[in-house]
């Protein structure tokens, strides 16, 4: 009926503008083309239940307006010809602009309320203008609605006005990186871990921050899975040697604060491999146990207790009035070897196994946690070497290693101006294609007077004295400079260098990233900075600044020797890192310990859930190379695809058929 009847209408004023065409002016006709066009659309529109109906009805009206004007009905008198004019021409603009804004900002809350993470945007003032169901539901807000207009210090209490303000501050700062952090919030009762990442957002010419609320409850579960692993021994139970070294600095903190005194008691299994190599690795583990099980049953309250390695246990006295460290000490650590007198029930054997105990005391024999573990280690090993089974205290006299470490410093500082240094590159291939996509720079030392000397030597030693930040700066140019030199026979190679704490906290290291890369005209992305979870719990504020600005650059940040640190994935998005390596011990016990396998398998899906680039590192057999495959790990490193090489025979590499290939083609150049 609705369409017989504008069919009627739209004929009726046809044929009338048909009829008066002849003598009718061009105005006129154009009055007729606008009017019916108008009655038109707005009759279309009109019918819409949605904000275009009142665009219609204007549309209708601004229709019939230039058809009552082409017939001449409107009055003639100016005024009220412009007053019409412009009310019905004015009102059908902003309606028009209107509806195209409501539909425009329809599709946007459609669009940020199918997000799964939280999202919203607030103003300076710290009001929520826009948010989404997600947003909503992980802030406990009943709905979106109550959420706007509301202030977000309200929600987030622990971002508070100053967190706001310091948002504003970054964006007028030009900072083009967006600013992450963790807060917990009280969800119904329930704590709920969130991350928060803000980044600038302008509407209507006002600058905004945009929010990505995000929980990271599953990714919390993975840390404290990780930090198990990474902080306590699978077979005994104790803390391992990264658990100790934290817990043991802290315990050395309070030392220092309340006067007191700690002793370490480093104890080591005399001739253990033997049990291993007689009743098998399953008695030499439930030896281990039993030993940890013996350690616990001595422990005072606030003992520390840790399996340090293989057969090495460290047992830690604290809170100790200083004159008494030395009598705890031998106290112990006698009625240690007195208990070992014993024997252990290895079914159906009964074993009787000696120890070497060394020890260190607080504050005579070191004042942090690795100078006491390596000065009762020292200590320890002085006793092996003159028999077994016996406590000795530390002595200076005994500090191999200090000795070591000055004679090194001594022959490194002339190093680089003597040209005793090179790099050699490990491949880093695709786990799929077999492809050299990456490789890793390693510095090597061979140095005049102390012969070749391995980087696990002289690496912390110029760490201790600062020398790093000089031998750091030489690897870094020496690799843009190499890579630059392999332009056409590997174009896309990314090479990774490894960084240093103190490197990354030097002022300068930016702007010697930044010139090695121009000065040998390479992309940033061919350079990849190799950074260990020291380094970034090292001073959090400075490194998120440093890597911020390296990332901004274009540079990629890998995490080097994860699971053995701190491993906790919520490094992984704060500090923006592209790869995940999956350290080498891990990789190593993948095949017999169905733990370690688990492991590697979490850490990669939870890596490939953040976006990560993942590179098992260590990978000797063809075995573990294909679990990893499997897995889904992109890269692999080891000795199963190649040893590091020398600069030349990387390009050799890149062209093998296997990587056996290379092995035999440039034997020389191994190191
Ligand atoms: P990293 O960064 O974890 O480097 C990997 C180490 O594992 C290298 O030892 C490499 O030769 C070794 N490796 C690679 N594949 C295998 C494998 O399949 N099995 C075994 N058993 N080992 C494998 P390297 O060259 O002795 O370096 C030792 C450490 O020294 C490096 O560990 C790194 O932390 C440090 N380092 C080396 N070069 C530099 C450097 O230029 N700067 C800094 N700051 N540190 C460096
Ligand atoms: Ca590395
Ligand atoms: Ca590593």
């Amino acid at each position: 009926m609705r369409v017989a009847g504008l069919s009627f209408v739209l004929f009726g004023c046809a044929a009338y503008a048909a009829w008066t065409t002849l003598e009718r002016s061009v105005e006129t006709i154009t009055a007729f083309a606008y009017g019916l066009t108008f009655l038109w659309v707005g009759w279309r529109l009109a019918g819409k239940r949605n904000q275009y109906r009142l665009l219609g009805l204007i549309l209708v009206a601004r229709g019939v307006f230039n058809l009552a004007n082409g017939m001449d009905l409107v009055p003639t008198a100016f005024e009220v010809w412009f007053i019409w004019s412009f009310v019905i021409k004015a009102s059908s603009m902003l309606c028009l602009i209107h509806a195209v804004q409501e539909k425009i900002q329809k599709r946007y809350t459609r669009a940020i309320d199918s997000l799964s993470k939280g999202f919203l945007v607030y103003d300076r003032n710290g009001r929520i203008r826009s948010a989404n169901e997600s947003c909503a539901r992980l802030l406990g807000a009943p709905g979106v609605k109550q959420l706007l207009g509301t202030r977000i210090v309200d929600w987030l209490p622990s971002v508070g006005r100053r967190g706001v303000a310091a948002h504003f501050q970054r964006f007028a700062d030009a900072a083009r990186y967006p600013h992450v952090e963790t807060v917990v919030v009280d969800v119904g009762g329930r704590a709920l871990p969130l991350e928060l990442i803000a980044s600038p957002h302008y509407e209507r010419g006002q600058l905004h921050c945009m929010m990505l609320v995000m929980d990271i409850t599953e990714r919390k579960n993975n840390d404290d899975l990780l930090q198990r692993a990474a902080n306590f021994d699978s077979v005994t139970g104790l803390l391992n040697r990264h658990g100790l070294s934290g817990r043991l600095a802290a315990a050395l903190a309070q030392a220092r604060a309340e006067g007191s005194g700690c002793a370490v008691l480093f104890v080591d299994i005399d001739k253990f491999k033997r049990v291993n190599d007689s009743f098998g690795h399953g008695a030499g583990d439930q030896l281990l146990i039993q030993m940890a099980q013996l350690l616990r049953g001595m422990a005072r309250d606030g003992d520390l207790l840790a399996r340090f390695g293989g057969d090495e246990f460290i047992v830690v006295l604290q809170d100790l009035p200083l004159a008494d460290v030395a009598a705890a000490a031998t106290a112990r650590g006698q009625q240690i070897l007195r208990a070992l007198n014993n024997g252990f029930q290895l079914s159906p054997q009964l074993i009787t196994v000696s120890a070497s105990i060394g020890v260190a005391c607080y504050p005579g024999d070191g004042g942090d946690a690795d100078a006491l573990t390596r000065n009762a280690d020292i200590a320890m090993h002085d006793v092996k070497k003159s028999g077994r089974g016996e406590l000795r205290f530390f002595d200076p006299a005994m500090s191999a290693y200090a000795r070591d470490a000055l004679v090194i410093d001594g022959a490194l500082r002339g190093a680089i101006q003597a040209g005793e240094l090179s790099l050699v590159y490990q491949p880093i291939v695709d786990a799929a294609s077999g492809g050299m996509d990456k490789a890793e720079a390693l510095l090597r030392w061979h140095s005049a007077s102390l012969g070749a000397i391995g980087p696990d030597r002289f690496i912390p030693v110029a760490e201790d004295s600062g020398l790093i930040i000089e031998l750091g700066a030489w690897v870094l140019d020496e690799a843009c400079r190499q890579l630059a030199g392999w332009r056409d026979s590997l174009p896309q190679l990314v090479v990774s260098i490894n960084v240093s704490a103190r490197q990354l906290l030097d002022p300068a290291f930016i702007g010697l990233v930044e010139r090695a890369l121009s000065a040998n005209g390479l992309a940033p992305g061919r350079l990849e900075l190799e950074l260990t979870e020291r380094v970034l719990i090292s001073d959090g504020a400075q490194v998120r600044d440093a890597l911020g600005r390296l990332r901004a650059l274009g540079v990629s940040l890998s995490l080097d020797d994860f699971g053995t640190g701190y491993s906790s994935l919520s490094y992984l998005t704060q500090f923006q890192i592209n790869t995940l390596k999956i350290d080498r011990a891990f990789v190593t016990d993948m095949v017999d310990s169905p733990r370690s396998n688990a492991l590697v398998a979490t850490i990669i899906a939870m890596g490939k859930s953040l976006g990560l680039q993942l590179v098992a590192e260590g990978v000797e057999t063809a075995g573990q190379a294909r679990a990893l495959e499997a897995m889904g790990c992109h890269y692999l490193q080891g000795y199963h695809i190649s040893r590091p090489v020398g600069a030349a025979a990387l390009p050799l590499f890149a062209r093998r058929d296997g990587a056996a290939t290379v092995t035999a083609a440039a034997p020389a150049v191994l190191l």
